[in-house]
């Protein structure tokens, strides 16, 4: 097992990574902090596998109950909010109680946010289940979607610990896979150049993602996101460089309909994007057809869906939060580990994106 230590302006906590570690180390966890009593929001397809085992690990010593939450997006929803809320309150749940965030970045943003707003913010501590989950385990953003947008509704609450345990990693889909290895991958590129050799040099294909390599890698990619957020908890300034790919990635998200294409390969076309950008406009010199081929060996689509026009496109990257005043703000790269903000004029932007399409 390895630890990590992440600090905020808002206090410090730790990170456990390795097989087989919920037991001792949640216990280890929840006896520092001793709740009155306990609530686990699970996501449904991990509580039917590891759901008793979590239980085992907790109920001879604290009262705790279980929430189950369907899979999928839409269920980060008011409604779940509600009903978390509603369950804690008649339960009895108090200031001294523990939220336990058992799933991927779903039940991670919806529990965080339950517990962030129960009688103006209880502890929580997530137990993250796939490999995205690096990403938003950590940083304390936590949020429901509304049907006017995604993340909108939320808060800055950052957990009291977050327990990787590897062993619940094995049951993931393979896309669910590749989804979280386009953050790993972000990460390197934004904040690491050592690391981000390592990836390209130990995995060629996601078969090759043992557990010491996923150790690692879960631990740099939130070491590169935890820096970015000691420098910046509140998303003022640099950590909108945690957007890298995010631009062109979430418009595509949007524009084919969420769901559809999943997150990561959403980012990955975007970082592929911004990358040949950084080449024009930085005189990045990474190798970019080089990248392109190891995308497409991993799995990654590494073009624009051809049914997506670029206005349309264009349009949607106009619409995010990020964007000012018909200005699109992509983030590039000076090189790797030196990220850079980038504003774009429209037309600008959209003749640009053409052109790599066309390439
Ligand atoms: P997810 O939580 O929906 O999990 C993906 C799927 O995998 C689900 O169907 C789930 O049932 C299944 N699953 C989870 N663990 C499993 C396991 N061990 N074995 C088998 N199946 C398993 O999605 P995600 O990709 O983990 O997270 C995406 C969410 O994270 C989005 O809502 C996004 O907004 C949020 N997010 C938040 C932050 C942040 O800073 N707060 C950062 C990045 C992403
Ligand atoms: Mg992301």
């Amino acid at each position: 097992m390895k630890n990590l230590l992440i600090e905020t302006a808002s206090g410090s906590y730790p990170v456990s990574v390795g097989r087989n570690i919920i037991e001792t180390e949640l216990i280890k966890q929840v006896n520092e902090i001793k709740p009155s009593s306990i609530l686990i929001i699970a996501d449904a397809a991990v509580q039917s596998l590891y759901g008793e085992r979590l239980l085992n690990a907790l109920s001879h010593f604290y009262k705790t109950e279980v929430f189950v939450v369907p899979s999928g997006e839409e269920y980060k929803s008011f409604q779940s909010f509600y009903d978390i809320q509603t369950l804690a309150l008649k339960l009895g749940l108090d200031r001294k109680s523990l939220i336990l965030a058992f799933g991927g970045g779903v039940i991670g943003d919806l529990a965080g946010f339950a517990a962030a707003t129960y009688m103006r913010g209880i502890p929580f501590i997530q137990l993250p289940t796939t490999l995205l989950a690096h990403d938003s385990a950590v940083g304390g953003k936590v949020a429901i979607n509304h049907p006017e947008g995604k993340n909108m509704i939320g808060a800055f609450h950052q957990p009291r610990a977050v327990i990787y345990d590897l062993a619940f990693l094995s049951t993931l889909p393979v896309h669910e896979l590749r989804s979280g290895f386009a953050e790993v991958i972000k990460h390197g590129l934004i904040g690491n150049a050592d690391f981000y050799h390592w990836l390209t040099s130990e995995i060629s294909v996601l078969d090759d993602l043992d557990d010491e390599k996923l150790q690692h890698m879960i631990l740099e990619g939130i070491h590169v996101k935890a820096a970015v957020v000691k420098e910046d908890e509140k998303e003022t300034g640099v950590r909108a460089h945690l957007n890298f790919g995010h631009t062109l990635g979430h418009a595509i998200e949007a524009s084919e309909g969420y769901g559809k294409i999943s997150h990561g390969d959403g980012v990955a076309i975007g970082m592929l994007f911004a990358i040949w950008l950084s080449g024009k406009i930085h005189s990045l010199s990474l190798p970019y057809e080089k990248i392109k081929n190891w995308f497409k060996e991993l799995g990654f689509p590494v073009e624009v869906p051809e049914n997506l026009s670029s206005d349309a496109l264009i349009s949607r990257m106009l619409k995010d939060k990020k964007s000012h005043s018909g200005t699109i703000t992509m983030v590039l790269l000076k090189t790797i580990g030196a990220p850079e903000i980038s504003p774009f004029e429209r037309d600008q932007l959209r003749s640009l994106l053409e052109t790599w399409r066309q390439e």
